[in-house]
């Protein structure tokens, strides 16, 4: 099994040397990553300037571009074959509910999708990530269930949140659905020494809803969240309503 591994938050993450290793013992490994951290990139892709690429190591490509521009450039140029499986992560912070649109770890984890190439995105919900390197025998176990569903369902990838817990009090592995997420004061306004205002947008505080099944309450209770998501957004129940709005010119 080939298995290529990226992430949002550059090559030197720990939380992607934690995956690799975790994913070693699963397949032969190549990681292909961006060269810094691009967090919060969402699905972007560079077309306005060249792309380089290097291999920092045997194995180990790094692009100084996007999470979706680092897994096409492994798939169509830098690894000479489609990989069986696409791990993206472990990010260095949670992903879940709307973070999955904003999110570069995941957006990674849907354009090997899009390729064809199974994929699962992963990240940690705490914030001593020092600490991840804990977690790979429960990393192990859990990738070794999924890399053998053959065939995986298409059109598919699994969204992993890891609790913010040490791995020895993991609770257990729950199925979950996307939770909502509303941020308050989310944007500050400072001024420059000059006294020009400028903004800064992150931080602030959110506020989770969502059914009992989300993924945020996973989390929140010691478990594994595996969300299962998929590209079509299509809303099919209102197509119906929409074509009687008649639209038609
Ligand atoms: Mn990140």
């Amino acid at each position: 099994m080939r298995i290529l591994c990226t992430n949002d938050d550059g090559y030197m993450a720990e939380g992607l040397r934690v995956l690799a290793g975790a994913a070693r013992t699963l397949g032969e490994v190549s990681i292909v990553a961006p060269d810094r951290e691009q967090s919060a990139t969402s699905h972007s892709l560079t077309i306005h300037r060249p792309i380089r690429a290097r291999e920092a190591s045997e194995g180990v490509y790094v692009v100084d571009g996007t999470p979706t521009d680092c897994v096409i450039m492994a798939v169509n140029e830098l690894l000479g074959y489609q990989p069986d499986f696409c791990l993206s992560g472990v990010n260095h912070g949670s992903n879940m509910g709307e973070d999955v649109l904003y999110s570069g770890t995941v957006a990674a984890a849907m354009e090997a999708t899009v390729i064809g190439i199974p994929s699962v995105a992963l990240s940690y919900t705490g914030d001593d990530f020092e600490k991840l390197e804990a977690w790979t025998p429960l990393l192990e176990g859990l990738l070794q269930q999924i890399l053998r569903r053959n065939p995986f369902p298409p059109h598919t990838l699994l969204n992993i949140n890891l609790p913010g817990a040490p791995p020895g009090k993991v609770r257990g592995v729950k199925i979950t659905s996307l939770g909502r997420r509303r941020y308050a004061d989310s944007i500050t306004r400072i001024l420059d020494p000059k006294g020009r205002e400028y903004f800064w947008i992150g931080g602030g505080i959110s506020a989770w809803n969502g059914g009992q099944e989300a993924d945020f309450r996973a989390v929140q209770d010691g478990f594994i969240s595996v969300t299962p998501l998929h590209l079509d957004l299509t809303r099919y129940e209102l197509m119906e309503e929409i074509r009687g709005w008649n639209l038609a010119l």
